[in-house]
């Protein structure tokens, strides 16, 4: 099937608060056109120079998310585009985020990933380094980002039962953040405004919908293998 007909047939199942990232990683320009074309607006990318190049030769409607593990010393070529990034998983990576958006003019939308999966080769923050992240007085003075919600992966494999366990975590800790911060006005600063979700891909992402996901990141299932 083509990529216009898969991205529809996604799209036609998606409840209207679920935002569908069309995840583009090693496909060419023209494969991204023609999910452009049949109205895909945001496109994710793993690695940032790969998405540098995207945007150069792309029209400038198109909402770029970071969807990889950042590197400090690269965010500086991102930093006046890139519209969520989602695997923030260090005060320091946040510290140069907000460096660089300060340099750009501009205040960079944020998703805090969170460590989900039993592999040992994930990224991610686990429920400690989260709350002593967004507890540090650093963070509560950094004015160039916002943190706009939490990401997650669940691990790699068949096993529904897991995956939904793993989502269903990411969800109550999604949900006690957003408590807390509604609670105590240290957090609800500009700082933080919670209302997305990042979970879900090919595999999954019926699955995270269900367990209250607000944004899924396909990329197999639109643009075929990789
Ligand atoms: C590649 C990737 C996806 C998309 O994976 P598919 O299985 O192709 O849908 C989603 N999220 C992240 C972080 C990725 O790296």
């Amino acid at each position: 099937m083509s990529i216009q007909q898969n991205l529809l047939n996604i799209k036609s199942t998606l409840p209207e608060h679920v935002t569908l990232v069309a995840v583009s990683k090693t496909k060419p320009v023209p494969d991204l056109m023609e999910a452009y074309n049949a109205g895909q607006r945001i496109f994710g990318e793993n690695k940032i120079q790969e998405m540098v190049d995207k945007w150069e030769q792309m029209p400038k409607d198109i909402e770029w998310h970071m969807i990889g593990h950042v590197q400090t010393n690269k965010v500086k070529f991102m930093a006046s585009f890139v519209s969520l990034i989602h695997g923030v998983d260090s005060l320091k990576l946040l510290e140069e985020i907000n460096k660089q958006a300060l340099k750009n003019n501009r205040i960079i939308d944020c998703l805090l990933q969170i460590y989900l999966a039993e592999e040992e080769s994930k990224f991610g923050l686990d429920e400690d380094e989260l709350s002593a992240l967004l507890a540090s007085p650093t963070f509560k003075e950094m004015k160039n980002i916002r943190i706009v919600g939490l990401m997650g992966m669940a691990t790699f494999t068949d096993n529904q039962n897991q995956i939904k366990k793993e989502f269903t975590h990411l969800k109550s800790i999604f949900d006690e953040l957003h408590n807390n911060t509604q609670r105590r006005d240290g957090l609800q600063s500009v700082s933080t405004t919670l209302n997305t979700l990042s979970m879900g891909m090919s595999s999954d992402y019926q699955l995270a919908i269900a367990c209250g996901s607000t944004m899924i990141r396909i990329g197999s299932s639109i643009f075929g293998g990789r």
